[in-house]
């Protein structure tokens, strides 16, 4: 592109607080054809709320009790939820548990010993890793991953206690952010950590066709290099520490302004407004771009 038309997309985008890091990722923008989109934090807000508290075989005070002890130790915004989720609800007279022994497993969950109980919090793989079976819980589960929420499992010493479940809204923009994308024949494609059942609802809702699920945090470049080996030319969406390095895969990076600064630094754009339909914006802008240079 020219000079001219580079420092015309530039100041296009700096107006509505899409920042583009160099003259590259505009010209870049203009070719992508697959947009990747991390759901916690990008399609949604990133501040899930504890909905359901589901238990088995042990009081509800005491379940939080545990779960906040552990929940304390991690920085993971589903364990922010669950904290202060307990406070509020926290029993008058029971003093708050310090656990020992945090061990953070990233992807699954956290564990560690609260009050000489071993206490594990995260997902069906963190308990299928340790032989705890989810019994009578396990339907409760499933509705709950089904209406879309996001369904944390609790054990204590081997033996699976509790569901808490969790809700976290979808962006005021993210559903006509993927209209806008479809429109411009960008094909959309959501991917996360949490659970098939939860994804697949949200990404019905939001009229998303193709969702990744269940990807550990170090496994999303790969998804995104899989893509380019396709012949996609791939922009990556995302937020978290754990989005960096798919955003340095992708052909370019776009962190949402909200984000981390780890996923800020490692862009090629910035959403200041961290709104979705930036995302259309963007691409629109590099399109802009290019047709003038021609
Ligand atoms: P996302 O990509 O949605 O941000 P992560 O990769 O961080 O998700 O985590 C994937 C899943 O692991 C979560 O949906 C949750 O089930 C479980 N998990 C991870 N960390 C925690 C935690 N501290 N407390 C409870 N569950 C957790
Ligand atoms: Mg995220």
């Amino acid at each position: 592109a020219t000079p001219t038309a580079i420092m015309v997309g530039s100041g296009l985008g700096a107006r509505r607080g899409v920042l583009f890091k160099n003259a590259t990722a505009l010209e870049t923008a203009a070719r992508i054809d697959t947009v990747v989109m991390d759901k916690t934090g990008t399609l949604t807000r990133g501040e899930p709320e504890v909905t359901d508290v589901v238990v088995d075989g042990i009081g509800d005070a005491e379940l939080l009790r545990l779960v906040a002890a552990v929940e304390r130790e991690s920085e993971h915004p589903l364990a922010t939820a669950v904290v202060r989720y307990a406070q509020q609800h926290a029993a008058a007279d029971g003093a708050d548990h310090t656990a020992s022994g945090f061990r953070n497993v990233p992807g699954h969950g956290a564990t560690a010993t609260v009050a000489g109980r071993r206490v594990l919090v995260g997902n069906r793989a963190l308990l299928a890793a340790e032989q705890v079976e989810l019994g009578p819980l396990a339907s409760r589960r499933d509705e709950l991953a089904a209406a879309g929420r996001t369904a944390v499992l609790v054990a204590v010493d081997g033996r699976a206690v509790a569901v808490i479940a969790m809700a976290d809204a979808a962006r005021d923009t993210a559903a006509a952010a993927v209209t806008a994308l479809h429109q411009a024949e960008v094909r959309v494609v959501m991917l996360t950590g949490d659970n098939q059942a939860t994804a697949q609802r949200i990404a019905q809702q939001l009229g998303i066709d193709t969702v990744i699920a269940e990807v550990l945090p170090a496994d999303k470049s790969a998804h995104i290099a899989r893509l380019q080996a396709q012949g996609r030319k791939v922009a990556m969406v995302g937020d978290g520490v754990n989005d960096a390095p798919a955003l340095a895969q992708a052909d370019l990076g776009i962190a949402i302004g909200a984000g981390t600064d780890v996923a800020i630094e490692t862009a090629d754009v910035v959403l200041m407004r961290s709104d979705p339909l930036d995302v259309p914006v963007a691409l629109r802008i590099g399109r802009g771009t290019l047709r003038k240079m021609r």
